[in-house]
């Protein structure tokens, strides 16, 4: 299949030496070119050197696509059953009429279904592919859906709970999801906020060591029963308190163990549930901002090479704030306070209103600007910051259509000021929604992939923190404190977009042996 429109192919395969297409991977060598710093100290001043720095790296991308199982914790909620109903909607090619027009099922607001990338130019045109077209994913129609929820609600009715997706949707989908219901769930009613105990009628029971042993059954016969090849997890259930991380509780894999075994009420839910995954080898990711990966489970995820990712969905506000403080640093403005507002009528937005609650969304949401104000040293002081604080409200009538709403002041030119305030009205949930797909399809697809640098003896895999997802995610993994990050060791935590956006498709892009997109079309200069 070549073009279907000018500037725009379905699919494409490189011709290079470096590139070996076979019948079960991509094999390809990449030359990554890359600095190195020096530094001398003559008569008490540094002086730096940049040296250009070429390391030899060799990718191999098993080319078999799984049949995958994805089980969402929360599966009920108006995140996982906006998902569901949307991957159901397309892979049916439903469509609805809307008092605007006929709507057709889509993947908008999906990196992987619906962005493209420049693959080079063609007769003087850009020529743009699918993103999803750079290495095989599993196509979302394919997906067998299932997993948990404290509401024994089916999906057909959590669709209507939701309160998202237009009624005459919701009636074509109905027959498919009403068989649908979601296991019981681990709850700690002390770890969600109080005013979710009404919902939970669906709860396994038992110790925790019980409990944990009840989602490895779980996974486990989910997956026969589906006979599908790989299962991933995620975490779209309701934002947890932050547990407290103490010395010999969960600070290292011995102590999270010893406390299990002692049923210690301090190891959350989500814990559990990511214990249970790091078992059985299934990648988990965390969508919301508690701080579900403990050292402890940490350092069992490294031990097991098992993928963890996360935390938060990076779906609206913080989404601009990423793109939009990067962009004002990055031309040599000041921004000296960053306000934030919210307010929102779901049921999130009801466990959000606990303080608790609240704050691990505070913590997620406040760490997003420190790399792009500590790159630039003109600008800001060592330790000096902007303002920046986070206001959250509940208020039911506007249900899942969140308002966010952002003031930005910064310093320009000669003591002058400038500010920028945003209004944002959105559906939370079908901001959320394509963001999941998306963490579920590169979690798969980063399992496939191994690397070696050149002088590395063995192909490895990705370090199963998965910092290639950070694109998707608000928070690279924090600790406690909100402070010490836990990506892999010396990683420098990136918040910028657009950056992280570049990390993702470049390291695709290396998959099958294209160099970096540099932006630079010097054939025209
Ligand atoms: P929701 O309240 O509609 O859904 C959460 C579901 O989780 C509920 O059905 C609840 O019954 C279930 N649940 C709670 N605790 C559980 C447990 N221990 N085990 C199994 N099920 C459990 O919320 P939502 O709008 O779907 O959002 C889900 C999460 O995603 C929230 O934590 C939210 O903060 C996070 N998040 C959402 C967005 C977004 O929607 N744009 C962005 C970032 C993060």
């Amino acid at each position: 299949r070549f073009f279907v429109s000018k500037m725009f192919i379905e699919s494409f395969k490189v011709d290079s030496p470096n590139v070996k297409y076979s019948e079960s991977e991509i094999h390809s060598v990449y030359n990554y070119e890359t600095t190195e710093l020096v530094h001398e100290n003559k008569n008490g001043t540094y002086q730096w050197t940049v040296k250009p720095k070429s390391v030899k790296y060799e990718f191999k991308t098993e080319t078999h696509v799984p049949k995958l199982g994805v089980m969402l914790v929360g599966w009920g909620g108006n995140n996982g059953s906006t998902l569901t109903a949307g991957v159901i909607a397309n892979r049916e090619g439903i469509s609805w009429a809307t008092k605007d027009k006929v709507q057709q099922a889509n993947y908008f607001g999906s990196l992987t279904q619906a962005s493209t990338i420049r693959v080079g130019s063609f007769n003087g045109e850009e020529i743009y592919a699918p993103f999803k077209s750079l290495l095989p994913m599993v196509n979302p129609d394919d997906i067998v859906f299932g997993g948990w929820d404290i509401s024994d609600m089916n999906l057909a009715d959590s669709m209507a709970r939701a309160k998202v997706l237009d009624i005459d949707l919701q009636k074509q989908l109905r027959p498919y999801m009403e068989s649908m219901v979601p296991l019981p769930g681990i709850y700690d009613p002390d770890f969600i906020a109080a005013n979710q105990g009404s919902r939970a009628n669906n709860v396994i029971k038992g110790t925790k060591s019980e409990q944990l042993q009840q989602i490895v059954k779980d996974i486990r016969e989910f997956k026969a029963a589906n006979k599908v090849d790989k299962i991933v997890v995620l975490w779209t259930a309701n934002t947890e308190r932050y547990s407290n991380v103490i010395c010999g509780l969960n600070d290292s894999e011995e102590s999270l163990f010893t406390s299990l075994e002692k049923n210690e009420a301090e190891i959350s839910p989500s814990t559990l549930y990511a214990i249970a995954c790091i078992l059985e080898n299934v990648p988990f990711i965390n969508g919301s901002p508690q701080n579900t990966f403990v050292p402890g489970l940490i350092d069992f995820a490294i031990r097991k090479n098992s993928l963890i990712g996360g935390d938060d969905f990076k779906s609206g506000q913080t989404k601009m704030k990423s793109v939009l403080v990067d962009f004002l640093v990055g031309a040599g403005i000041k921004p000296t306070s960053i306000v934030s507002y919210n307010h929102l009528g779901n049921n999130d937005g009801m466990n959000l209103s606990a303080p608790q609650t609240f704050r691990s969304k505070e913590i997620s949401k406040s760490n997003v600007v420190d790399d792009m104000v500590a790159s630039n040293a003109i600008l800001y002081e060592p330790g000096e910051h902007p303002d920046h604080v986070v206001v959250i409200k509940y208020v039911p009538y506007v249900g899942d259509s969140k308002r966010a709403m952002d003031e930005y002041t910064s310093e320009i030119f000669m003591g002058g000021k400038s500010t920028i305030v945003l209004h944002n009205t959105c559906e939370d949930s079908l901001l959320a929604a394509p963001i999941i797909l998306d963490l579920v399809l590169l979690a798969e697809l980063s399992s496939r992939i191994q690397l070696k640098a050149e002088g590395e003896g063995k192909f490895h895999s990705f370090h199963p923190v998965a910092t290639i997802l950070s694109y998707l995610t608000k928070a690279p993994l924090v600790s406690s404190s909100g402070k010490v990050p836990f990506v892999p060791p010396g990683t420098p935590v990136v918040n910028a977009l657009s950056k992280q956006r570049a990390m993702l498709e470049n390291i695709l892009r290396a998959c099958v042996g294209l160099a970096p997109e540099n932006n630079m079309i010097l054939e025209y200069k």
